[in-house]
């Protein structure tokens, strides 16, 4: 049976971990050559050496364009063709800070991962991708695209910023056969939440799942990383400029106006 990326040369940023590390595994098994790009050089290596020859990891600080360029172009040498540039690394600002608290320093920190990585991943396999005529751009943003106190501020920003990106690289590029997608998720227990250990994992996903809207099920790192495959996917050859929202709907539902009417119905 036909894969759905056979043939296909994938980049994921943060790779080594979480969303990334998913989606490396999921796209692998699709057919796709993968490239992990990431600064956790053990656990990219590792994850490469276990998957095999179709696997290989760079060192890749995405806030550095030399590393940037330097990735695109060892992918081309090595495979000839870019077809999915998957930024998805990012950091998160825990505990979140109020206002008041928030540094300029901490917003230009958050920002220059999330935001100016995705940019210059952006920029630079747009360079190798426009020549071609096609190509897939995605981005990891998050929920807190569609609903505000999800996050801190400079997070919001961040994921904002990259939604604002993404539409706008996708009104440029489409004309050259490229699109750009989002895909936004709920929380999830990955390495972001830091320091969790594996036997608290379910705990803290049942509180998420409390407190989200879907109930029943759990938002895992492969469930946002199998939305991602869709995009990568020829199965979305014409979607473009969406923000994907991986959120059992909580960013549509008002909860305090949902309790208001159960109190109503009981
Ligand atoms: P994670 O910490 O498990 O993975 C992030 C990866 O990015 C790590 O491997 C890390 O080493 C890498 N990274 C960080 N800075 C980097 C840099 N400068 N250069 C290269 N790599 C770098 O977290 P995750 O939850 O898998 O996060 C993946 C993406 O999903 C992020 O963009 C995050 O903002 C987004 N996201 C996560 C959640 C969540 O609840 N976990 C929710 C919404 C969006």
């Amino acid at each position: 049976m036909a894969k759905r990326l056979d043939g296909k040369v994938a980049i994921i940023t943060g790779g080594a971990s979480g969303i990334g590390a998913s989606a490396v595994q999921l796209f692998h098994e699709n057919g796709a050559k993968v490239v992990i790009a990431d600064i956790q050089d053990t656990m990219g290596q590792a994850i490469a050496d276990k998957l095999g020859k179709n696997v290989s990891y760079i060192h890749c600080d995405v806030t550095n364009e030399d590393d940037i360029c330097n990735l695109i172009d060892t992918t081309i040498s090595k495979h000839g063709q870019l077809d999915i540039m998957y930024n998805n690394a990012g950091i998160v600002d825990i505990p979140f800070m109020n206002i008041l608290e928030t540094k300029k320093s901490d917003l230009e920190r958050v920002l220059n991962v999330n935001l100016v990585g995705g940019f210059l991943g952006a920029k630079h396999s747009a360079r190798v991708m426009i020549p071609r005529g096609k190509g897939c751009i995605l981005f990891t943003a998050s929920a807190a695209t569609a609903i505000g106190g999800l996050s801190s501020h400079s997070y919001a920003a961040s994921k904002c910023g990259i939604l604002g990106l993404a539409r706008n690289l996708a009104a440029e590029l489409g004309q050259h056969g490229i699109r750009v997608n989002c895909v936004s998720p709920y929380g999830v227990i990955t390495g972001m939440a830091g320091g969790v250990d594996e036997a608290d994992v379910p705990k803290m996903e049942a509180v998420l799942s409390e407190v989200g809207n879907l109930k029943g099920q759990v938002l895992k790192a492969e469930g946002v990383a199998r939305a991602a495959l869709y995009l990568a996917s020829d199965e979305a050859n014409y979607v473009s400029g969406l923000n994907l929202l991986v959120d059992g709907g909580y960013s549509v539902v008002n909860p305090s106006m949902m309790k208001l009417q159960s109190s109503f119905m009981n």
